[in-house]
């Protein structure tokens, strides 16, 4: 017979993440540039405090375990109190990204049958207009205090945040003890086709994925870090990042709306940040600002850069213009997100620079708590020799086992073994368990029954000095199917041909992969997570002429 352990199980609950904060790092700082436009100050002894007052007056309002609350909100300090508030009571955090169309956020609402909605004073205008189309939330919450509260709106009984929290004391309210497989919160994928679905994480789920994302060969968070997520906290959770800096205790910095990079550079600055988290477009932002006004970071040390695939270019420039180190991330909203990372270990880091880079430029090996194959269109695994490429599955402990409200199961079997999550992704592996994405499975260009991989022409424009962005899609093509067409974004003020952006393909790729074409345009559309959207770029092209055709 089995020999049980005798230890202690005690379940792995969101609220203990800010508790041991509060407790071991609780004079440690939460700064937060915020809409009203001044800069908040408080630790994480405080912001514990206040999420008991929030989970109280949650309670107050009604709210009952599993109830959602909505958040439409920028990165900021009373966004973290729900996180905590909600989920640390029996609540479910859903943060809504209000990028999105206004109808599409109405529909996650209703999906999501949220019961309160907090927004931000720069979300009043949407909240008013959706509201009508809002039948499941019964309060809305403007997170401001009465002062900047609007003398006149539509909405019923708008009630304020702070107020909320002033009629509480948080201190006789203890975190309750329940299920770690409870709900802790949603989060919507973008759904490029169809209706979003949501990914519902579990307290275990977040607090694993936690752990895991703070270990050095990952994000390598610690006490000594000041962390500041650009990554928005309706981005997957700002992949994380409000819980591994709570386990570590590290100093956190939000940016609220001030996104561009002039402001980005000041707060750096002032609060010292070593370290941050961001999509590629954000740090073009940033470095355009940085580049023209001549200026260094002085404490930033290290990023964390993903969402979708970093270009080689970009890299480069932060490791070797400005001494940040760069860590290319791969993840997805139905991993928590976090599943590969890219790090070096002992063995590459005796190799030459230039094999060390083209190794950092990948998308990485996977943290221990997820498992990862590459598998052919008959669910047959491929070998690891960083050139057999197949459909990317996943499995592990921060990982979808099904959406919300969705019958049918999205998993499939790997060799014959169930329990696999496709990704949509197309991926090589090698021989040391270095990912590397070739393409989305959708945007993949499929040339005369051979594969194209639209982000490797990508990361080779982006490597040419007068272009500021790239994307590279499908045309349909007479005899090949499709053909690769370039589209790009000139820098401001540079002087390039489609002939000359053309030659810098040559004996970089192969010429039968050279795109047939350059498109220049002003601007290149993004989803609604700073993505390029590839999807509007092909309507926009669909009757593009190919040369010769
Ligand atoms: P969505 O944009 O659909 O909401 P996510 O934000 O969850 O979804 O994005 C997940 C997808 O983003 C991945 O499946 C992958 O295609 C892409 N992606 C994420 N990180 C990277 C990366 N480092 N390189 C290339 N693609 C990436």
């Amino acid at each position: 017979m089995a020999l049980m352990g005798q230890m202690m199980s005690m379940p792995l609950l969101i609220s203990s993440l800010i508790q041991h904060a509060a407790r071991h790092t609780g004079d440690t700082e939460i700064v937060s540039k915020r809409c009203e436009g001044d800069l908040h100050r408080y630790t994480w002894r405080d912001a514990e405090l206040r999420s008991r007052q929030l989970a109280q007056a949650l309670a107050r309002l009604g709210c009952e375990a599993g109830d959602r609350i909505g958040t439409l909100a920028w990165n900021g300090h009373r966004h973290l109190e729900i996180y905590y508030g909600a989920s640390g009571s029996g609540l479910v955090c859903h943060t809504i990204n209000p990028r999105l169309f206004p109808e599409q956020i109405a529909w996650i609402v209703g999906d999501a049958q949220d019961k309160l909605l907090c927004f931000d004073l720069t979300f009043l205008p949407l909240v008013e207009k959706l509201q009508p189309l809002l039948g499941s939330v019964q309060h809305y919450v403007l997170m401001t205090d009465r002062a900047h509260m609007p003398g006149q709106t539509s909405i019923p009984n708008l009630l304020c945040f702070e107020e909320l929290i002033a009629a509480e004391t948080g201190h006789d309210y203890v975190w309750p003890q329940f299920d770690e497989n409870t709900a802790s919160s949603i989060c919507y994928t973008s759904g490029t086709t169809g209706h979003p679905k949501g990914a519902v994480y579990s307290h275990r789920s977040t607090v694993l994925h936690a752990f895991a994302s703070a270990m050095p060969d990952a994000m390598d968070c610690s006490a000594k870090d000041v962390i500041l997520p650009v990554v928005p906290m309706f981005h997957v959770n700002a992949w994380g990042l409000p819980y591994s800096s709570a386990i570590v205790g590290a100093k956190l910095v939000f940016p609220g709306p001030h996104l561009d990079g002039k402001s980005l550079y000041e707060l750096f600055e002032n609060e010292g940040v070593t370290f941050s988290a961001g999509v590629p477009t954000v740090w073009l932002g940033l470095l355009t600002h940085v580049k023209s006004q001549g200026l260094k970071f002085s404490s930033f040390k290290r990023t964390v850069i993903g969402g979708s695939a970093c270009p080689p270019a970009m890299l480069a420039t932060l490791m070797d213009d400005y001494g940040v180190e760069v860590i290319h991330a791969w993840g997805m909203t139905e991993l928590s997100p976090l599943g590969t990372l890219s790090k070096l270990n002992a063995k590459q880091l005796q190799l030459p620079q230039a094999e060390q880079r083209r190794i950092l430029e990948k998308q990485g090996k996977v943290i221990y708590g997820i498992d990862m194959a590459v598998i052919d269109d008959e669910g047959r695994s491929q070998p690891w020799d960083g050139r057999s490429s197949g459909n990317l599955v996943v499995r592990g402990h921060w990982v979808i086992a099904s959406y919300f409200r969705q019958q049918a199961s999205p998993l499939l079997a790997v060799d014959g073994q169930p329990g696999w999550f496709p990704t949509g992704d197309v991926a090589t592996i090698d021989g040391d368990g270095f990912m590397q994405i070739t393409d989305r499975s959708k945007d993949v260009i499929k040339s005369g029954g051979e594969w194209i991989s639209s982000i490797e022409l990508e990361n080779i424009a982006m490597a040419h000095p007068a272009v500021h962005e790239a994307a590279v899609i499908a045309v349909a093509h007479p005899k090949w199917d499709e053909r690769p067409l370039l589209v790009v974004v000139k820098k401001p003020g540079a002087e390039l041909s489609r002939e000359a952006m053309l030659a810098h393909y040559e004996g970089r790729i192969a010429k039968w992969q050279i795109p047939d074409d350059v498109a220049f345009v002003d601007e290149i559309p993004h989803t609604a997570t700073g993505k390029i959207q590839k999807l509007r770029l092909r309507e926009q092209f669909k009757a593009h002429r190919l040369p010769g055709t």
